[in-house]
């Protein structure tokens, strides 16, 4: 494996992982779905069974979007004071919007990242 990577220069985990593309060669597709990560990339053939975000994406896209839709909401209140109705019929559905929309990118940054950084679970060595 370490041959194969030689080959590529090193590419930022922020633009591939953003665009949902290969961390090593840049160009494949990252997902097969939505969410589902692909088996490998089509162009570089980068096994992609080490890509496992676990809850970190969901983590961030709760910790973001409850800053801004809830900031939002709370300016809106201060401002101009609009019955309950106004906040679930246009931050409710703001809510899922933006969650659904951060889910992707973040998924793919951190995967991206767990590739540049070669990160992994831990494991014991035999001595
Ligand atoms: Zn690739």
């Amino acid at each position: 494996m370490e041959d194969t990577e030689r080959r590529y220069p090193p590419i930022s985990p922020l633009t591939t992982g953003l665009a949902g593309r290969c961390p090593r060669c840049g160009d494949g597709k990252l997902f097969s779905g939505f969410l589902t990560v692909a088996p490998r990339c089509e162009v570089c053939g980068l096994d992609y069974a080490f890509a496992d975000s676990g809850d970190g994406p969901a983590v961030f896209v709760t910790l973001i979007a409850g800053f801004l839709v809830l900031g939002a909401a709370l300016a809106v209140d201060l401002a101009y004071e609009p019955p309950l109705w106004v906040y679930i019929v246009f931050f409710g559905p703001l809510t899922i919007f933006v969650c659904l929309g951060m889910l992707r990118p973040l998924k793919g940054l951190l995967i991206a990242s767990q590739y540049t950084n070669k990160a992994a679970p831990g494991r014991l060595e035999k001595p």
